[in-house]
């Protein structure tokens, strides 16, 4: 299946792509992860990204789509994670995947209001030693867990204000664009992980009545 996540930064969305990873057996792409990559590599491509990513803007069109490209000619599929984000991205993806003799099978946009979202984003904190990621209110790290629990740049409020913006400017009229061409699925979002996987799978199954989709694993 070839999948397109939407949604603002903090709805969950990545959370729910490696959900949907073990569901449907195609891979997690996310761009997010690809452009730090780049930077903690210490790249020439990440020197020149940093700067974007740092201050909470987008990478330039041009280079974030030759990033992803690479990356798309999976026969299982893909779950796109923070691609497209602007509508010449959409566009160039399009583009590439007709090329290809291939095309975005839908676009899941997951929704939840700005407020809960900055609690949300704002409280989140990665481990250095286990790259998980938590939350220090509503999921605290384990005792189990070293740390140092680190939060990333952008998650700074005044940043995540900015990135909700980008995303109300830049990415939101990609729903237009998908659901004028028939492939926008819409999941309310602010519900638990274990929910919003449900309904995410409900809803493909609705959709694609013979695909092969296992039932999301329930969080531990
Ligand atoms: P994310 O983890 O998805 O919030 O992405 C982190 C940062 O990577 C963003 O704030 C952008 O600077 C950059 N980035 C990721 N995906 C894209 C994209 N599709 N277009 C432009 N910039 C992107």
């Amino acid at each position: 299946m070839r999948l397109v996540l939407l949604g603002p930064q903090g709805v969950g969305k990545g959370t729910q792509a490696q959900r949907l990873c073990a569901a449907t057996g195609a891979p997690h792409i996310s761009t997010g992860d690809l452009v730090r990559a780049e930077i903690t590599n210490g790249t020439p491509l990440g020197a020149t990204i940093r700067a974007y990513n740092d201050r909470g803007a987008l990478v330039p069109d041009d280079i974030i789509v030759a990033m992803a490209m690479p990356h798309l000619d999976d026969p299982k599929g893909w779950i796109l994670d923070g691609f497209p984000r602007t509508i010449p991205q959409a566009e160039a993806l399009d583009k590439a995947l007709g090329a290809a003799g291939t095309a975005v099978d839908a676009a899941i946009v997951f929704e939840a209001p700005d407020d809960a979202l900055i609690e949300r984003l704002s409280g989140r904190r990665q481990s250095k030693a286990t790259g998980k990621t938590y939350h220090v209110a509503f999921d605290p790290p384990p005792s189990d867990d070293p740390g140092p629990f680190i939060q990333r740049d952008d998650d700074q409020p005044d940043k995540i204000r900015q990135r909700l913006d980008l995303y109300h400017l830049e990415t939101e009229p990609l729903k237009t664009y998908y659901g004028e061409r028939g492939l926008l699925l819409t999941i309310a979002a602010l519900d638990t992980i274990d929910a919003v996987a449900k309904k995410v799978v409900a809803t493909l199954q609705t959709r694609f009545p013979t695909a092969p989709l296992a039932p999301p694993p329930a969080t531990p």
